[in-house]
């Protein structure tokens, strides 16, 4: 039968949604590497100096720091799976769907899960946490640093003190904040920590940096029991990123390519620079969409730099104005997620896509499309208050 499918020729597109992000064409090209066995001693030094990139990153001493071989939920998976064994009590914090995602696989693990709820686009109160910790022996917290379906950053280090202060383990997500805003593993206690490559690290999907403190590597191996997946059994995992190089399972030798990339790419701009920059642009863009009459979700002083949630006027209608972003600017942004299906517009700023062209692109792109719907705005006004921004 003759192969009737084109060569690929997707469209370029500007990628402001929750991920995935814009691509620095050197990660590209880092994926055309041409492949070297997995246990070639090439690869090994590839290896270690991603660990080693990654450590930096989360800024931890963790010995047991590698990008697990799957996405972002992988991470979370892994995190959970290896720290939790059947009857164990689990506090999981829920203030948007990634919370819940955490639950789900508590659950899974046959973990004694009790909940502390927050509404959705604010943060966990540390009291209902206190309140939670009360009476139980409780072995692991989990909550979400950056939730991505709300906008909003949760502080972490007078929940850290609870935690410890309980005696439990402290697991986080860090998938939308690493690499976008400050991500202080060893210094607010994290024992478990895990994040994905395609948000604000800016490789393409298919990696889970995680990273263990050596409280938590002494749990997995006290283990009762043998970790419920065998994919992600850190205890074998760990026997190949290590000294002995055990085969596991191969690695997805072109993704860990990508990340190398990324993360050069990371700690060529710096740390400190990378954070101003998307707090920038995060400041650019709310003036903007404020001077249009457009509102965020969270509260000022807890919003995230690298995801907007904007509220989505009355009347407007949420998917024929993406579709319209799509199709006449080639960019994307994201729509609500559970409760805020057709109420939020998800506007990301992350990594590469962080940029001032971004901001006032999207802007105007945003402005003229509400403007033809019949929203009232001042037409110029958010461009002009966004690059004020830009100016000072
Ligand atoms: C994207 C995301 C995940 C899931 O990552 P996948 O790569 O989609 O599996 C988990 N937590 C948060 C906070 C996220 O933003």
């Amino acid at each position: 039968m003759p192969n009737t499918y084109s060569e690929l020729n997707t469209p370029k597109r500007i990628l402001m949604g929750p991920g995935p992000s814009n691509v620095h064409p050197r990660v590209l090209k880092a994926m055309a590497t041409p492949l070297v066995g997995h246990l070639d001693p090439t690869f090994l030094t590839v290896m270690n100096e991603t660990q080693d990139m990654l450590r930096q990153l989360f800024k931890t001493k963790n010995q047991l720091t590698i990008p697990v071989s799957a996405t972002g939920s992988a991470g979370m998976e892994a995190c959970l799976c290896n720290l939790i064994e059947e009857g164990d009590e689990v506090v999981v914090c829920i203030n948007g769907v990634f919370g819940k995602r955490m639950a789900d696989i508590v659950e899974r693990n046959k973990g004694k899960l009790t909940l502390v709820e927050g509404e959705w686009g604010e943060t966990i109160d540390p009291l209902k946490l206190e309140d939670a910790l009360k009476g139980k022996k409780v072995k692991v917290v989990a909550i979400v640093h950056a939730e991505t379906s709300t906008g909003a950053l949760q502080p972490l280090e007078e929940i850290s003190r609870l935690v410890h202060k309980a005696g439990a383990l402290f697991l986080v997500d860090t998938v939308t904040s690493l690499g976008g805003c400050p991500v202080e593993v060893d210094k607010w206690g994290i024992d478990a920590c895990y994040s994905g490559t395609q948000k604000c690290v800016s490789a393409p999907p298919g990696l889970s940096p995680v990273t263990f403190s050596t409280r938590a590597i002494d749990v997995i191996d006290k283990r009762k029991s043998k970790v419920q997946s065998w994919y992600l059994d850190m205890s074998m995992v760990k026997k190949y990123w290590g000294k002995e190089r055990v085969y596991h399972h191969t690695a997805p030798i072109s993704m860990i390519y990508a990340l190398r990339e990324a993360l050069r790419l990371i700690f060529e701009e710096g740390l400190e620079n990378r954070f101003k920059r998307h707090k920038l642009n995060h400041r650019a863009l709310v003036t903007g969409l404020n001077a249009m009459g457009l509102e965020l979700l969270p509260k000022e002083d807890e919003r995230l730099w690298m995801l907007n949630a904007v509220r989505i006027p009355d009347g407007i209608d949420d998917a024929a104005v993406r579709s319209r972003l799509l199709s006449e600017y080639s960019l994307e942004i994201g729509g609500g997620l559970g409760e805020f299906k057709g109420k939020l517009w998800r506007i990301g700023l992350m990594g590469e896509s962080s940029t001032k062209a971004n901001v006032m692109l999207s802007l105007t792109a945003l402005e003229r499309i509400l403007a033809e719907k019949g929203f009232s705005l001042e037409k110029g006004a958010a461009a002009e208050a966004a690059s004020f921004v830009y100016q000072v």
